[in-house]
């Protein structure tokens, strides 16, 4: 119901934060079905590496996305 004042929300969850942690979230959320927005602070990406090595645990967690994600990634890192 809509109350006079206040805005409408029309996404299931927000995530405040597109880091990796972050984005995880929103790829689960997404995988189940519920539809999410991510805000950040800062209005661009980092210039800085945060993520030379990606880690076994991520890249199994990447494959959960469907077929190939991981070997993309991979894939990319070696280019
Ligand atoms: C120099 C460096 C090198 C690294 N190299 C590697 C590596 O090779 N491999 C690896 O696995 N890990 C690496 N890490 C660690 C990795 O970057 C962190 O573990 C990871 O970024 C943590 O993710 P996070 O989502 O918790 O936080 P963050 O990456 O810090 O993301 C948090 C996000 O939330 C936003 N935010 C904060 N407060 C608010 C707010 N109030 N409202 C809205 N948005 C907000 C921030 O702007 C940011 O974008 C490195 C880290 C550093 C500093």
């Amino acid at each position: 119901m809509k109350q006079e004042g206040r805005l409408e929300m029309k996404t299931d969850v927000l995530i405040a934060g597109a880091g990796p942690v972050g984005l995880t979230m929103a790829m689960e959320l997404k995988r189940y079905g519920l539809s999410v927005r991510i805000i950040d602070k800062d209005s661009g990406r980092t210039d800085k590496s945060k993520a030379i090595v990606l880690w076994a645990r991520t890249l199994e967690l990447l494959d959960r996305v469907g077929p190939e994600t991981t070997e993309r990634f991979i894939n990319a890192g070696l280019e």
